[in-house]
């Protein structure tokens, strides 16, 4: 389409060849006059060009109507500009204008190939009067175009690209027209330097900007971790305290104790004062343990310190024992355990093992309603063991669900419906690090609403047929 916004000059005859006889006055004159005139074109079209250079700003508004502009002053049919790639081994078509579009995305050119790859290659113009004696890498070009003109786009000594210009009928591209196009070439290059270092230093901008909303999560996270760790911890060491302090009193009671009062009847007396303090002392340590412990094993497992003591053991037995123990512990839960495969034998740490179904049953003890039932299941699955543990609680948003198993995630919102032991957001992460260090896989299926099924795959040693 031609552009309605260029000055109105006269299109030059391009296929006649200004003949030159120096020793004629008269040519002379023509020579000079045809000289002003094209000197005259030059100054009209780089005009014409950095018009369009002034108005547009960014790069994609910027180089159609260049390249349209370029097309209709220089009357030729086509204008293409390739650009080198990041690799910097080929020329890929960019933008064009004319009909070599219809090959847009689809032209790669390696360095030193063909028309635009040779003029890469020397760093020098290049005119062509008829594609059809040249090789070219681009067929397109011959089955087009007659003529062509090529510079390429230099930027501080740096090849970035190049640029050509094409007929379809003949034409003879002068040394001038050649001049005109290298000037062309320079605001071209100019505007996708400049259009690349704005880019450059947005991408940077975004780039630090992520960077910096990940720090802040992150610090959000341990300064959130610090505080329930500090009020998690301060619990049991103030259960301690008390009990120390009633153990004193109960020594100063015992010197105090009244002279009618027979040893065996004070002796009870004293066990049933002493009862529920002990009882919270021994909560307090095992929940301190618990965090230590997890805090640990959280360094540890970071630090690869973790030492496995793995032998061939039965996954079955294994997850019945530890369901068992849930199952006497928490005795107002109703927690079920699928029937069993006859055996399925793992090589593994038991003990770290049941550490991952503990976890997952703790969570669900502690995430779900109590008076909905938990239920484990240990079944083969092809090459491995897989062990489920579904409860009916919350369940876990979608976009929560691969955060779950870092450490120190909580989910926001959800929060334990039994029990008074919160969390510190590492007992999933661990489960995770053990299991991946058993070459297994873990994860979770969950309705937000309806329920979560953690589980873990563990891979199979050996397996005796189902019960
Ligand atoms: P925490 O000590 O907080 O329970 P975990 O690493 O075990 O740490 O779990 C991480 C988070 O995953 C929990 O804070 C909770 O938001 C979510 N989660 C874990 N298990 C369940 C579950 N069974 N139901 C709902 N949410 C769960």
């Amino acid at each position: 389409m031609p552009d309605q916004n260029v000055p109105e000059i006269d299109a030059p005859n391009h296929n006649q060849a200004t003949r030159r006889d120096p020793l004629s006055g008269q040519d002379a004159q023509q020579d000079s006059n045809s000289e002003h005139l094209a000197l005259l074109r030059q100054v009209q079209v780089l005009q014409a060009i950095s018009e369009v250079a002034l108005e547009q700003t960014k790069l994609d508004d910027l180089l159609p109507t260049l390249l349209r502009r370029i097309q209709t002053m220089l009357a030729v049919d086509n204008v293409a500009l390739l650009l080198l790639t990041s690799d910097g081994d080929a020329l890929t078509l960019y933008r064009v204008s004319g009909p070599e579009a219809a090959v847009l995305g689809l032209v790669r050119i390696p360095i030193g190939h063909g028309v635009a790859g040779t003029i890469a290659a020397t760093r020098q113009p290049l005119i062509i009067e008829n594609l059809a004696t040249v090789p070219v890498a681009n067929p397109f070009l011959r089955e087009h175009f007659h003529s062509l003109l090529g510079v390429p786009l230099l930027a501080d000594n740096r090849l970035i690209g190049v640029l050509h210009i094409d007929t379809v009928r003949v034409r003879q591209f002068t040394d001038e027209d050649s001049q005109m196009v290298q000037a062309l070439a320079v605001y071209i290059t100019s505007a996708i330097v400049r259009a690349q270092q704005d880019n450059g230093e947005q991408q940077r901008r975004l780039d630090a900007e992520r960077q910096r909303a990940i720090l802040q999560a992150a610090t959000e996270r341990m300064d959130g971790f610090l505080g329930i760790a500090s009020h998690e911890l301060r619990t049991p060491i103030t259960n301690l305290s008390l009990t120390g302090q009633l153990l004193d009193l109960w020594l100063y009671q015992q010197h105090s104790r009244h002279p009618d009062e027979s040893e065996g009847a004070y002796l009870v007396r004293a066990a049933a004062a002493l009862r529920p303090p002990i009882q919270r002392f021994n909560s307090g340590v095992q929940r301190l343990n618990r965090l230590v412990g997890d805090l640990l094993d959280t360094a540890r497992l970071r630090e690869q310190r973790v030492e496995f003591h793995l032998q061939r053991l039965d996954l079955t037995g294994l997850v019945q024992g530890v369901v068992t123990d849930f199952q006497l512990a928490s005795s107002s839960r109703s927690i079920h355990l699928s029937p069993l495969p006859l055996s399925l034998i793992i090589e593994g740490d038991p003990d770290r093992i049941g550490q991952v179904v503990s976890n997952y049953l703790t969570n669900a003890l502690k995430y779900a309603p109590p008076e909905r039932p938990i239920t484990a299941k240990v079944e083969r699955a092809d090459a491995y063991v897989r062990i489920t543990v579904h409860d009916e609680g919350p369940g876990i948003p979608e976009d929560k669900r691969e955060h779950i198993w870092e450490r120190f995630y909580r989910a926001p919102g959800t929060s334990p419906q039994s029990g008074s032991l919160v969390g510190l957001g590492l007992g999933l992460y661990i489960s995770r690090s053990i299991i991946e260090r058993h070459h297994g896989h873990v994860g979770v299926i969950s309705v937000y609403g309806h329920g979560s099924t953690f589980w873990f795959t563990l891979p199979l040693v050996a397996a005796t047929s189902a019960a």
